[in-house]
């Protein structure tokens, strides 16, 4: 019998596990732990995790032994007896391989250790590729990043446009006239490496749920680029949807006598702000500042029923900072106060991501982080 969650993926089965798989789980909870709370003490993991202190011990050597564990030495000011050796995560022991396909005129890509920290960057232009074209320039980059780094790569992971599928087929992305492209499968057989593809919404926002500076209560990340997405971290799990597309909100209609969208609608929330959208409204407008609270307003208008729905702590808004702060974000933010209840909006925080650009590259991280080693 398999217990689904109330949101994201099923809980683990609850028969008997088999002993490697629960050797496994034991292994991600340290990590998990030492990841999140950072160096401590045998003694202190033990305690934390409620494993045993021998199982705690035996496993921090195996972990030592792959190089994913150091000891760190004594805490400053430990004086009785014999003062406890710390460990810690060996950040730069192996190193990941992040890419960014979320940008309309290039692909970017970085090199980033265990605590999420760009150790090197490299990107290809996409000069029009689409297509396999595209995909074997995605090859290229991931080749250039993997000989940036003198350490064992853990894996790569890669936040894509488009709906994707878990097995890190995209199923489709206009954009790169992807359909049904098995980006993880070719990467995976091309570099004998494991390798995670979500869609680019969905990683970004697990970059900022595990990296930035978020709270406990729910976060929804909406990217604004070529087109427009949402991901969403509910409870602690990503919310994926019935057919893994929750979030798709950049084709919900919010002005019904609007612009056509490629989707072939009219008025999708994309058509007034997209990026090549909103930055051609602004060449066209003499006030700016008009037309970035109108679509600011038009954005808050769309999300409230979303925030009152969720009951959401943070929005954040991620993309072109010169377009999104500012006049747009105020009015995103009025707006969504004055269309919901007090206890809706009142510990509401509207922001941008506390990790810029870099939103995408390290929650691609993420991905890897979570799929090897079971933290996040
Ligand atoms: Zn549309």
């Amino acid at each position: 019998m398999t217990t689904i969650s109330p949101v994201g993926r099923p809980l683990r089965p609850r028969g008997k596990l088999l002993q490697e798989d629960t050797r496994r789980h034991h292994r991600s909870l340290l990590l998990q732990q030492l990841f999140r709370e950072g160096p401590a003490s045998r003694a202190d993991l033990a305690r934390s995790t409620g494993l045993t202190r021998v199982t705690t011990s035996d496993l921090i050597g195996e972990l030592m032994a792959d190089g994913l564990v150091e000891e760190l030495g004594a805490p400053a000011g430990s004086r009785v007896g014999k003062p406890p050796m710390l460990v810690g995560l060996a950040a730069d022991s192996t190193h990941i391989v992040g890419i960014d396909l979320s940008n309309d005129d290039r692909m970017t890509g970085a090199v980033i250790n265990l605590l999420g920290q760009v150790q090197a960057r490299a990107e290809v232009t996409i000069d029009g590729a689409s297509g396999q074209a595209a995909v074997d320039k995605v090859h290229r980059l991931a080749a250039d990043l993997i000989a940036l780094t003198d350490r064992p790569v853990l894996g790569i992971g890669v936040g894509s446009p488009g709906v994707v599928d878990a097995t890190g087929t995209v199923i489709d992305a206009p954009n790169l006239v992807w359909a049904d492209t098995p980006l993880s499968a070719s990467l995976a057989r091309a570099f004998d490496l494991p390798v995670f593809v979500a869609n680019d919404a969905n990683t970004a926002v697990l970059g900022e749920h595990t990296f930035g500076e978020t709270g406990t209560g729910g976060l929804m990340v909406l990217r604004v680029g070529t087109g427009v997405g949402a991901g969403l971290v509910l409870e602690g799990s990503l919310l994926h949807g019935h057919r893994g597309a929750a979030g798709e909100i950049g084709h919900v209609v919010v002005d019904p006598d609007g612009e056509l969208c490629a989707c072939s609608r009219t008025g999708c929330l994309e058509t007034i702000l997209a990026v090549p959208r909103l930055r051609r409204r602004l060449a066209e407008s003499e006030d700016a500042e008009e037309v970035l609270t109108r679509v600011g307003e038009q954005l808050g208008a769309a999300l409230a029923p979303v925030v009152g729905t969720l009951n959401l702590q943070e929005l954040v808004l991620s993309g072109p900072q010169e377009l999104l702060d500012g006049s747009l974000r105020e009015a995103v933010d009025r707006s969504i106060r004055s269309r919901t209840m007090p206890v809706s909006s009142e510990g509401l925080v509207v922001r941008a991501s506390t990790l810029g650009e870099d939103v995408v590259l390290v929650g691609a991280a993420v991905l890897v982080l979570s799929g090897q080693l079971g933290v996040s």
